[in-house]
């Protein structure tokens, strides 16, 4: 991976998402949901979101923003570049 460029983008896969148990993966698929639809964005396989909504999201989820990117990249809804957006909070 490069060392330098750009903050990486948050981009969560959405099929995959959708592969995951409610019971895991629930909070997040209704998350992603809302800011499709508040953007009208319905067709798309990933969703870009903002390094914000993974602050909020990790509240929701009860741990830090760094735990739970590692268990959304475990998942297979991030991939490893995520990391890289998380280190910049
Ligand atoms: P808003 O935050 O007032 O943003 C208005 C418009 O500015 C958005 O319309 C979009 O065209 C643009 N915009 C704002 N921030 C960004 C950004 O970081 N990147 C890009 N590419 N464009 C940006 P849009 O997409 O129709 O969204 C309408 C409203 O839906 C937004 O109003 C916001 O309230 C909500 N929204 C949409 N996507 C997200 C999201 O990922 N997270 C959150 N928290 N809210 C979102
Ligand atoms: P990118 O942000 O790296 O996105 C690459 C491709 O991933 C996009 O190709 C699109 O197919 C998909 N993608 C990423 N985020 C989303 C998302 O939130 N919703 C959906 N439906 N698809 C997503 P695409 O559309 O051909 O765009 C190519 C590049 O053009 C994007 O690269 C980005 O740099 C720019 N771009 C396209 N639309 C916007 C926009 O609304 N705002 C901004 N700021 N850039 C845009
Ligand atoms: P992006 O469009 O490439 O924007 C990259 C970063 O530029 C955003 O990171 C944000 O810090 C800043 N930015 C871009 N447009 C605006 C804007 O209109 N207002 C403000 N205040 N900042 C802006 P961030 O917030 O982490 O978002 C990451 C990506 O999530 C965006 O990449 C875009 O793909 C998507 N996104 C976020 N919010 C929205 C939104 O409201 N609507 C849409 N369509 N996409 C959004």
């Amino acid at each position: 991976p490069a060392p330098l460029g750009p903050t990486p983008k948050l981009v969560i896969d959405l099929e995959r998402l959708a592969q995951l148990p409610k019971e895991k993966a629930g909070a997040l698929a209704r998350y992603a949901a809302t800011i499709q639809s508040q953007r009208g964005d319905y067709n798309g396989k990933v969703l870009s979101i903002r390094q914000e909504d993974l602050r909020s999201l990790a509240v929701i989820y009860d741990k830090s923003p760094n735990e739970l990117t590692e268990e959304l990249i475990t998942w297979g809804v991030l991939d490893a570049e995520a990391r890289r957006a998380v280190e910049s909070f």
